[in-house]
């Protein structure tokens, strides 16, 4: 089962109940980060994450607070001992962060993303896409985390018609199997259950344009979406590369994402973030106001 375990949903600044920006994917005991702002080791600790699990670090984009994480936690993972090698995608100039805080390499491969094929990770019927986008004044990454659709058989249906054992592998290769000299499709005994997604954009103010540009990720059933500032601020949003819960709603909207999960909080909403909720709700019914330590599973 895919999850989302939120570690850190502040904007630049952290307050004492929000941790720079960081998301950890569960999916079939392994763990994927979403960016790594710093202290992302710590708050994987207090949400009970290991740091044995974690295979592969998808940064969006190099501001400091999205991951500066990385070298303590590569520091303490040198300490503690690794299982297996961790990727880091990123944009062009993370490799040179790398060799400047001297992490082993035995313990990394860095992946500079410029012209490689999507999708650019795979884990069981995991798949991670990536998109470059450029809505936040510096090169970003989109990043698309999608379970294959999966074929699911009516068993009882099945059995009826001769399908067994090995029979099952063939149908679904073939589309069709003789069976008792009768022609049995693989329509009529099994179904698609569609795979679950999660989108998760970074920084930045989104628009139509990006919504168009991100149309594999229609349909999507996470959106990760930036909700800096409240819709009163739409002037500074604008002036510093964020949205706000109006932006965030009409690029769900847009993409028909079924739930959306607001984050990157700006400190000035340590007391109250509701009215973030509020805003959103008036045109996207099923908005998340993130938190740190939320999960979220998709079922
Ligand atoms: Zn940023």
């Amino acid at each position: 089962m895919l999850s989302l375990t939120v570690l850190g949903s502040a904007a630049s600044v952290p307050t004492l109940d929000r941790s720079l920006p960081s998301y950890a994917v569960g999916y079939e005991g392994k763990i994927f980060l979403l960016d790594c702002g710093e202290g992302t080791q710590r708050q994987l600790l207090k949400f009970s994450l290991s740091y044995s699990k974690i295979s592969a670090i998808f940064i969006s984009h190099l501001h400091l607070d999205h991951f500066l994480g990385l070298f303590g936690l590569f520091q303490t993972i040198r300490l503690t001992g690794l299982q297996s090698k961790i990727v880091v995608f990123g944009p062009k100039g993370l490799k040179k962060f790398f060799e400047l805080f001297n992490v082993d390499k035995e313990l990394v491969e860095v992946v500079e993303l410029e012209k490689q094929k999507n999708p650019i990770f795979c884990y069981k019927s995991l798949e991670i896409f990536y998109y470059p986008i450029s809505n936040h004044g510096v090169l970003s990454y989109a990043f698309l985390i999608k379970e294959k659709d999966k074929i699911c058989f009516y068993e009882k249906k099945a059995k009826k018609l001769g399908l067994k054992g090995y029979l099952f592998n063939q149908i679904q290769k073939k589309g069709s199997l003789i069976i008792n000299k009768k022609k049995v499709y693989l329509k009529d005994v099994s179904y698609i259950k569609k795979g679950k997604s999660i989108l998760y954009l970074g920084d930045g103010l989104s628009d139509s344009a990006l919504a168009k540009k991100l149309k594999d990720a229609k349909e999507v059933d996470l959106l990760i979406h930036d909700c800096t500032f409240d819709n009163n601020l739409i002037d500074l949003a604008k002036e510093r590369f964020h949205s706000t819960p109006a932006l965030a709603a009409n690029f769900a909207k847009k993409l028909k994402a079924k739930t959306l999960l607001l984050t990157h909080i700006s400190a000035r909403y340590s007391k109250d973030p509701s009215i973030l909720l509020t805003q959103a709700k008036k045109s996207f019914k099923n908005s998340i106001l993130a938190s740190d330590g939320l999960k979220i599973e998709l079922k």
